[in-house]
């Protein structure tokens, strides 16, 4: 039976590759990839050469027949992106949805992912998060996506580059103010940061210090204030108003 292994890669440090993941990459007949060239050097690095086939977000929709075919003879292929988890921000939706409407065996090989990484680092609420990938890269359109999460309460996290991160950070001082704000930057590599304070006060860190604004980043932003505890507050401030009667 023929066999699509979803293969998480290393988001930084290449000892985070599963010994699972090796395996299964180094027996499949060929993998499919985001960047060949990319994954060529993650190949070299592990001592693995297997055919690899070109998959992004031009030639996803015209990949599928040949891939489903494949499959359909048998063959054991793996799908990877450049970094982390393929779909999560990354090519490999379209395909994976067609293999399984066409009764394709998927399986995922979990590893790493930087939203989860993040996550489990940054100290911020994670029982309810919505990922919300990259936003807008024109800022009214972006304003308006920060805007439409902001009365939510659970924590919300955004992908971005460093050419984008300062305006991100300013449109979110300008649409949430003062709110908590972690960004984990470069995270399993060697200028791994992680910061925290509100948007203006990452801003101006970032002034003083340049280099915070190189590399890649999560930025996590705190959940609007719970209704309950936010209820809960209220009532004490009633409280204390009645006591001072
Ligand atoms: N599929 C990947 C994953 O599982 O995380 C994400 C791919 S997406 C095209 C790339 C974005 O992920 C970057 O712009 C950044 O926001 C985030 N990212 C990837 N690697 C990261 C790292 N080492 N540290 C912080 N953010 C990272």
């Amino acid at each position: 039976e023929g066999v699509l292994y979803v293969v998480a890669t290393p988001i930084g440090n290449l000892e985070d590759l599963s010994a699972r993941a090796g395996r299964i990459l180094s027996e499949v007949d060929a993998i499919a990839a985001e960047d060949t060239r990319h994954t060529q050097r993650l190949l070299r690095h592990l001592g693995i050469e297997r055919p690899l086939i070109s998959l992004h977000e031009h030639n996803e929709a015209a990949r599928v027949d040949q891939l489903r075919k494949r499959l359909a003879d048998g063959a054991q292929l793996a799908l990877v992106s450049d970094a982390g988890t393929p779909l999560i921000s990354d090519p490999g939706f379209v395909l994976v949805r067609e293999l399984r409407r066409a009764g394709c065996r998927v399986v995922p090989i979990p590893g790493p992912c930087a939203l989860v990484a993040g996550l489990s680092a940054a100290g911020l609420p994670t029982d309810r998060f919505t990922f919300e990938g990259f936003l807008a890269a024109k800022s009214g359109a972006r304003r308006k996506q920060l805007e439409a999460g902001a009365s939510r309460e659970e924590t919300r996290v955004f992908y971005e580059s460093p050419h984008r991160i300062r305006d991100l950070l300013e449109d979110i001082a300008a649409v949430v103010g003062e709110r908590q704000v972690v960004l984990a930057r470069e995270l399993t590599k060697t200028f791994e940061t992680l910061l925290d304070g509100s948007a203006t006060e990452l801003l101006r860190i970032m002034d003083e210090d340049p280099d915070q604004a190189r590399g890649e980043f999560v930025v996590m932003l705190a959940g609007a204030p719970r209704r309950e505890e936010a209820a809960d507050d209220v009532e004490g401030t009633a409280l204390i108003q009645a006591m001072l009667a």
